[in-house]
Parts: C-alpha cells; sequence; structure tokens
C-alpha cells in the first residue's frame, strides 16, 4: 500500500512572522490561498508605515487573522502558540532581525506542540554556501538557528529558493521592486556563471506545500527549476527582447565586487558579496543535493509548474508601460493611495 505524503485532510493553523516584508506577503499570501487558518505577527507601529498598512490589508480582507508581537518576547510568543493553538511557524524576518528568532525557538521548544518551524532562510543553503563577510555573518546567525532548532528536536523545513525572479542588482536589497536596466546592462565576470530565479509567487506556493507533507520534516527544500537556470548575458538578452531594443554591457569584475563588499555599507556590501558568490563562485549549483537531509521541490510536486521568467519578465515590461502611463502631463507620477490604520487583534 503506497501513503500518500500529503494528508488531503491536513490544514495546519499557521503563524506567519514577517508577513509585511518582501518575501514573507508572498508566503502569506499563498498560505490564505491554500485555504490554512492564518495568523500574521505583526510589530506594534507597523500600521502607521502606509506601504505595510495596505499589505496587512490586503491580508486582513483576505481572511488573515493579525496579531501584534515580536518575536523576540518569548513570553508572548509562548502565549501566542498556546492559545491559537498554532501548528505550523513560519518566520520571515529580515536579514538584521535573525537573531531575534533564538527567542521563538526557545518558545517553540517551551510550548512542544508545534508539528512544524520554517525560519527565515529563503535563500541558498547557508551550510553550503560561503560569502565573503559581511554576507557571511548573516549566514552565520542562520547557521546559529539552524543549530539550536536540531539541538531541541523541533520539526523543520529549510526552504532554500535561491534567487527571486528579477535582475539581480549587486547593490539593491529587494530587487523585484526595480524593473530590469533600462541605460546599460552590469554583467558580473564573464556573465557565463548561471542562477536559479524563482517567482515571489512560486516561493510562497511552493513553502506551503512543504508545511504539512511528511518528505519535507527535517529537510533542506532546494528550489532548481531547470528553465529558470540563466546566467547575466542571457538575462540580459531576455530583457533586451522586451523592451525591444540592445543596452550596452558593462563588465563588474570579480576584484569590483569584493572592493564593494570590503567598504562594509549596509545593505549595498551585503548584497554585493552574495552577488559575487552567487555570479562568480556559482553558490546556487556547486553542490549535488545527497537525499538524505535534501529534496528539491520540483521532485516533490513536479505536476506542479513555476512561472518562467520570461513570463514574469513579461510583467516587468507591463510595469515599465503602465509607469510611462501614470507619469501625467507635469511629469510626476499618480500618487499612491494612504490607508487609514488598521484594527489589530491582541493576542485572547
Ligand atoms: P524584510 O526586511 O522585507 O521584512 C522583514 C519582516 O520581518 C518585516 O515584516 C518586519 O516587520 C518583520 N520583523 C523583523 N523583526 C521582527 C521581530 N522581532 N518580530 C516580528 N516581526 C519582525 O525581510 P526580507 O523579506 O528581505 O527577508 C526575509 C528573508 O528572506 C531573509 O531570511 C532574507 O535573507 C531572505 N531573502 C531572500 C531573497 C531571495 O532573493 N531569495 C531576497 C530577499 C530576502 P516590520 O514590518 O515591522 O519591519
Amino acid at each position: 500500500m503506497t501513503v500518500s505524503a500529503v494528508s488531503p485532510t491536513i490544514k495546519s493553523r499557521v503563524l506567519i512572522a514577517g508577513a509585511t516584508g518582501f518575501i514573507g506577503h508572498f508566503v502569506a499570501e499563498a498560505s490564505l490561498d491554500s485555504d490554512r487558518t492564518t495568523y500574521v505577527l505583526v510589530r506594534p507601529g507597523v500600521a502607521t508605515c502606509p506601504s505595510k498598512a495596505e499589505v496587512l490589508r490586503s491580508l486582513h480582507d483576505k481572511g488573515a487573522i493579525i496579531l501584534q508581537g515580536l518575536i523576540s518576547d518569548r513570553k508572548n510568543m509562548e502565549k501566542i502558540l498556546k492559545v491559537h493553538e498554532i501548528d505550523v511557524v513560519i518566520s520571515a524576518v529580515g536579514g538584521d532581525n535573525v537573531l531575534d528568532q533564538l527567542a521563538l525557538v526557545e518558545a517553540i521548544k517551551a510550548v512542544g506542540t508545534i508539528k512544524r518551524f520554517l525560519p527565515s532562510e529563503f535563500g541558498h543553503d547557508v551550510v553550503r554556501a560561503n560569502p565573503v563577510e559581511p554576507g557571511l555573518q548573516m549566514y552565520k546567525e542562520k547557521r546559529e538557528i539552524r543549530r539550536l532548532v536540531e539541538e531541541y528536536g523541533i520539526p523543520y523545513t529549510y526552504i532554500c529558493c535561491n534567487s527571486i525572479a528579477s535582475w539581480p542588482y549587486y547593490d539593491n536589497k529587494h530587487p523585484a521592486h526595480a524593473l530590469p536596466p533600462l541605460e546599460h546592462f552590469k554583467i558580473y565576470g564573464d556573465g557565463t556563471v548561471k542562477a536559479y530565479f524563482v517567482a515571489g509567487t512560486d516561493i510562497g506556493k511552493f513553502t506551503m506545500k512543504t508545511v504539512d507533507d511528511v518528505r519535507t520534516i527535517n529537510k533542506s527544500v532546494h528550489f532548481r527549476p531547470s528553465n529558470n537556470f540563466y546566467n547575466m548575458n542571457e538575462l540580459a538578452s531576455l530583457w533586451e527582447k522586451k523592451i525591444g531594443r540592445t543596452l550596452p554591457r558593462v563588465t563588474v569584475t570579480e576584484h569590483d565586487l569584493l572592493a564593494i563588499a570590503a567598504e562594509n555599507i549596509i545593505p549595498e556590501s551585503v548584497v554585493a558579496s552574495f552577488t559575487h558568490d552567487i555570479f562568480i563562485k556559482g553558490c546556487q549549483f556547486n553542490f549535488s543535493i545527497n537525499g538524505l537531509d535534501d529534496v528539491e521541490v520540483g521532485t516533490l510536486y513536479p505536476d506542479e509548474p513555476f512561472r518562467t521568467l520570461d513570463e514574469c519578465f513579461n510583467d516587468f515590461a507591463l510595469k515599465l508601460k503602465d509607469s510611462n502611463k501614470d507619469v501625467g502631463s507635469n511629469g510626476n507620477a499618480t500618487p499612491n493611495h494612504v490607508i487609514e490604520s488598521l484594527a489589530i487583534s491582541e493576542p485572547r
């Protein structure tokens, strides 16, 4: 008899920290799309930021239950996990707050009922990749969280989703917020080292598929969509097709990237050190997935397609068209709506 890896009846109650952030927003949307009861933990005062209030309002309208708190507040986290009978905890806190998860891990251990913890990873395999400083510091902190989770025997899944689908600017923390270049391309090294690009919506979708899947307990889940494996030269050609013209290419050498990393300007130097690791050293593919502690998401869900990078670049081309339309007769872009502040539930 074969046993299904994912029971159709299991729908865990999920708590997401960092849902107002870049990656966390995709995960929260996907959790709601998967019909799971979804709690979103927000820091006090977040609703005063219009763009974050807008994200929260949209999550709330889709059914998210918004709780206020800090993952670094162990007592409050214990209370939240117990009172709301949370099964799965997903953290998508940013690189500056990785160690805030230490208190969250303590709370998860104390409660003892959490079926799965996904710490804030959402990038490279931090045990295998070894960027130069200052990027390395973040990996050391993520490794520290992994060690504690494993020491406490908390069931975990590490999401190693590689790069978000966008132009990989070496100095921009959230490149998917920016259009690919319109004046010239900066090509790292000779532009031939490849990387995997994954749409934000797919990072969310596949992350949520793993949380109730027995095959992903205590595993690193690697995202390696073969149709989205591009080098810089190919990426540039793809964008040139979308905008219908060619752009000059400027080489950023290995030495240039290391020099920017050494300047230690945050976040640019951190991003430069990751860019060096990806596009010079090939950190996303220079190891094999051994099958014991690793699984590849495409082999887990072979019938579930990834959005292609081509489709994602179509979105950028549309944005470009729209942003040209949005520029009014006075040359100014249309202003965004300001969202009124949200009602936030306190833990019961
Ligand atoms: P962001 O900085 O965009 O967002 C961080 C979120 O965490 C915010 O919602 C923030 O709340 C919340 N947060 C921070 N500290 C706390 C705390 N103590 N308690 C509760 N909430 C907290 O993060 P990113 O999306 O950039 O990063 C998330 C993860 O994804 C990281 O591990 C990062 O390395 C990775 N990443 C991967 C990328 C890729 O291409 N694969 C690209 C970018 C990030 P608030 O809204 O109040 O600030």
